[in-house]
């Protein structure tokens, strides 16, 4: 999943960057509420973890308040050191996930965003399944007939993003943006490479990657696949 950390805090912002890199994400940082307003127009994440207080005269609630005012269910979870009622309850108003309250400990974090993350998922689609696959997110894996395939981080980050999305288009640079943080990028020979192995092991899978050409990559059910 590609998160977006927006933290004035150098510490905390890059000891959450590194931890969650850990964990698998794809992870970028904002330092200000310019910086984040900048990040969410020019790219799509999974999830957001948003500081109230931020430097340079635009606020957390605000970035908050300007992303859904465009429409957007990018899930936020708001990580902040004021702890009022009154501040949580306006903040979950705004249209946030759920709020933190400064010092938390990671282990908490880690199992609120895993929770706002499997709620966006249900949100949108159900239980993630395609063909004989279902996407286990929270064990970095999918399964054929209840069986792990063998995936690397990268493997699964495409499957993941095309069974997320099944059934449509899905570009090579929707592609890129969901495996890569801004401090690194993907060529799109990375990008074929990684379909064509992902492909052999859906062999069997009762789903295929399709190309559009030009477009990009869509995951589709196979029927004639699931009765061999
Ligand atoms: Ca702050």
């Amino acid at each position: 999943m590609r998160l977006l950390i927006v933290e004035d805090d150098t510490q905390i912002g890059d000891s959450l960057r590194s931890a969650l890199g850990r964990a698998g994400h794809a992870v970028d940082i904002a330092r200000n509420g310019a910086e984040a307003e900048h990040a969410l127009a020019g790219a799509e994440f999974d999830l957001v973890l948003l500081d109230l207080g931020l430097p340079g005269g635009k606020s957390g609630t605000e970035v908050l308040r300007a992303l859904r005012a465009r429409g957007s269910k990018t899930p936020v979870i708001v990580i902040t050191a004021r702890d009022g009622v009154g501040e949580r309850v306006d903040t979950l108003d705004l249209g946030a996930d759920d709020y933190l309250v400064k010092p938390f400990e990671l282990s908490e974090l880690q199992a609120r965003i895993r929770a706002v993350l499997r709620r966006a998922v249900a949100n949108t689609a159900g239980p993630v399944q395609v063909g004989r696959l279902r996407l286990m997110s929270e064990r970095k894996t999918v399964e054929c007939d209840g069986a792990a395939l063998e995936l690397s981080p990268r493997e699964y980050g495409l499957l993941e993003v095309l069974m997320m999305r099944a059934g449509t288009v899905v570009s090579k640079a929707q592609i890129e943006e969901h495996l890569c943080n801004w401090d690194d990028a993907l060529a799109e020979s990375a990008i074929e490479l990684y379909v064509h192995r992902v492909r052999r092991k859906l062999d069997r899978a009762g789903a295929e990657i399709r190309t559009a050409r030009g477009f990009g990559y869509m995951l589709v059910p196979v029927e004639s696949d699931a009765a061999a």
